[in-house]
């Protein structure tokens, strides 16, 4: 913990090494921790409330955490229209667990984590990012290797949503294209993976490098765009892949009926922010061209 300026105050630092580092108030650290996997630290921020890091970036908040967890999943499920079963690789905190749940439709949603300390205490820590999702019997949730259980599983997933960290780490694995084939292969005729790709502004690789990693893959490729406040650097992009899912296909209409079926329990999602945020500024396109 960085001792900032003023009394008694304490800093926690995001760094991205010879560019920019954020840093964020803190009230109260609440754990500190080297997992065998990766530093994991949960601390009080006083503008985002509880704060998980993981290797020192931060990976989700309890203020703003719904963006990213409603964006990540409200679309490909609603993209899809009837996702019984999705599969969430990472995701430890719960909140893609929680989202996906919502929907009636799905029957089964399978968790693989690769580092149970990080579902242990987001659970104690940080509630109300899981919001009892990980009892929710419909709940499946497997400590392992997403690459290794991608490789593996014999199962179809109507949803594949890929919530890794940056590629450090076990995560690095989550970028691999060996990873991407197998996922290709989990899922159902019309299914979708989405994929969080990082900032468009701090990492301008990721999203090029992904696309054209995955793109052979499937037969619609789409990025999409939404905000975070505390994912560093504008807009934050994720994949959307599908064999039989065209993302361009869903009219604002179908959209809204899907919607509906949600009871409008969403801060950020909504039909109109779907199909806006699909279309991409130049600076995006080019790259994706
Ligand atoms: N929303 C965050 C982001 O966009 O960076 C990601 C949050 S979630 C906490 C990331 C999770 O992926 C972590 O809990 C981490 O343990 C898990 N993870 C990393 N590598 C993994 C792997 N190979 N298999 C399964 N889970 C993995």
């Amino acid at each position: 913990m960085n001792d900032g300026c003023g009394l008694n105050t304490k800093w926690v630092e995001e760094v991205w090494p010879d560019q920019l580092s954020t840093r964020y108030e803190v009230a109260d650290a609440l754990h500190d921790e080297q997992t065998p996997f990766q530093a994991m630290r949960i601390v009080e921020s006083k503008m985002f409330g509880r704060m998980l890091m993981l290797d020192g970036m931060v990976q989700t908040t309890e203020k703003d955490e719904f963006i990213y967890h409603e964006m990540m999943t409200h679309v490909p499920i609603i993209a899809h229209g009837d996702a019984r079963k999705v599969l969430i690789i990472g995701g430890g905190d719960g909140g893609i667990l929680r989202e996906a749940l919502r929907h009636d439709s799905v029957e089964k949603a399978v968790m693989v984590e690769i580092d149970q300390g990080v579902i242990d205490f987001s659970k104690r820590l940080l509630p109300t990012i899981s919001d009892g999702a990980f009892d929710d019997p419909r709940a499946e949730i497997i400590i392992g290797d997403g690459a290794k259980f991608v490789a593996e599983t014999q199962e179809k997933f109507d949803v594949i949503i890929v919530d890794s960290p940056d590629p450090i780490g076990p995560a690095k694995a989550l970028f691999a294209p060996e990873f991407h084939a197998n996922v290709a292969k989990c899922l159902t005729e019309r299914g979708i993976m989405t994929k969080q790709n990082g900032s468009t502004w701090m990492q301008p690789g990721e999203l090029p490098e992904a696309f054209e990693m995955i793109r052979p893959l499937y037969k619609y490729n789409a990025a999409y765009l939404f905000a975070v406040p505390t994912y560093v650097g504008g807009l934050f992009a994720s994949l959307f892949c599908s064999q039989g899912t065209d993302p361009a296909g869903l009219d604002i209409v179908t959209l809204q009926a899907r919607f509906n079926g949600l009871n409008d329990r969403t801060r950020y999602y909504n039909p109109g922010v779907h199909f806006g945020a699909f279309q991409l500024p130049g600076y995006v396109k080019e790259k994706l061209q």
